[in-house]
């Protein structure tokens, strides 16, 4: 049985969706109420895949919000994700994927060093961050997208927001090897982790977002930040795509502008329809069938048996291992969520 352990986008968010799932106790509740919710199973998911093989799984809410980390409630976002990971294990979940937040808060707060929930002992072999699947699919929705739009990756500039981090990196690796795109564009706060990023690959400017961003042809969105930057369409280029793979989103407001492409970044479709109610209440698209690559990697895990935390730790993403995740996700019948005007 595979798992996914997910979070709702705000305090606002998570009230609507208690509402709407028929938990009035929760839905007029502040922060510290959420604070002290406990983790809960609230999906059971039935995934078929396109070579016919059949699988189950469950979708734990952490009831972690981006706002503990904004009020520096670091405690109960540490506390939420170590909770859900227990309340995986105990369900017998044999591998989960943390979406969103949680893996970030791992890595963070070093939550590796916590192994011992009540009488419970972690078992982190049974999780897998789904960032290898995520930075995958990213890189084939530039690809792909980029085509869609007449731009040529060899004459083109790309920009990655959070270059440094577990997926951008992965990213920048994938898109320095296997591209021939023309500049890479490398933005995140920590000038030393930017600099090992750009001596790792051998290039790349280290820019200020907003220096940057007039200067892409595309921009790849993958920094951590819990809630989104507000940013002037008008000093962009044209055309423009703009791939936001950030939960929440990166970009705070909704962007129509001409000539300028916002795409949702890190999402796969799949084939066939999935039995839940989920994605539903993240307002994805078509429900049904699209979803966060980092949970279509737990997915993919059941459906390989591949009990193992495939996507572990920051920055190990390698190509190889984005090459084997690639496979199974066309195998099983997932494809890169592409451009639809
Ligand atoms: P990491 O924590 O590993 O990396 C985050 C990166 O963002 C770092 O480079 C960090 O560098 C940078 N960053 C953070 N804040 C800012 C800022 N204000 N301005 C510029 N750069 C910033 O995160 P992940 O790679 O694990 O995740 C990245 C995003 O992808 C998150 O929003 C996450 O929720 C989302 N995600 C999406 C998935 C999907 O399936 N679509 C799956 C998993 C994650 P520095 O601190 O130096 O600024």
């Amino acid at each position: 049985m595979f798992g996914l352990i997910g979070h709702l986008t705000s305090l606002e968010h998570a009230q609507s969706v208690a509402r709407e799932l028929g938990y009035p106790e929760y839905a007029d509740q502040g922060l510290d109420f959420w604070c002290s919710a406990p983790p809960q199973i609230v999906d059971t998911i039935k995934v078929k895949s396109i070579t016919g093989q059949e699988i189950e799984g469950r979708y734990v809410e952490s009831c972690f919000l981006p706002e503990m980390l904004a009020t520096r409630r670091i405690k109960a976002a540490t506390r939420k994700i170590i909770n859900a990971m227990a309340h995986a294990q105990k369900n017998g979940i044999d591998i989960t994927a943390l979406g969103g937040f949680s893996s970030i808060i791992f890595e963070n707060f070093k939550l590796e060093q916590i192994r011992q929930v009540r009488n419970l002992t972690l078992d982190f072999k049974r999780f897998t961050t789904g960032n290898t699947h995520t930075a995958y699919i990213i890189c084939r929705q530039v690809e792909e997208a980029s085509k869609q739009l007449g731009i040529n990756l060899s004459d083109a500039t790309i920009a990655v927001c959070g270059a440094t981090g577990d997926i951008g990196s992965g990213v920048c690796r994938w898109l320095n090897a296997r591209t021939d795109v023309k500049d890479l564009l490398l933005i995140a706060r920590n000038q030393e982790r930017l600099t090992g990023l750009q001596e790792e690959l051998g290039r790349g400017k280290i820019l200020p977002l907003e220096e940057a961003l007039p200067l892409a042809d595309i921009v790849v969105w993958v920094a951590s930040m819990p809630k989104g930057v507000e940013i002037d369409p008008a000093s962009l280029k044209q055309p423009c795509l703009l791939i936001d793979g950030g939960y929440p989103k990166n970009m705070g407001n909704q962007l129509q502008y001409p000539g300028v492409f916002v795409l949702n970044g890190g999402i796969v479709e799949h084939a066939l329809d999935i039995d839940w109610k989920i994605m539903d209440i993240v307002n994805m698209e078509a429900p049904a069938r699209q979803l966060f690559a980092c949970f279509a990697e737990s997915m993919l895990l059941e459906f390989e048996k591949l009990y193992t935390n495939f996507s572990w730790g920051r920055n190990q993403i390698t190509l190889d291992k984005m090459d084997l995740i690639g496979q199974v996700s066309q195998k099983h019948g997932f494809t890169p969520l592409l451009l639809s005007y």
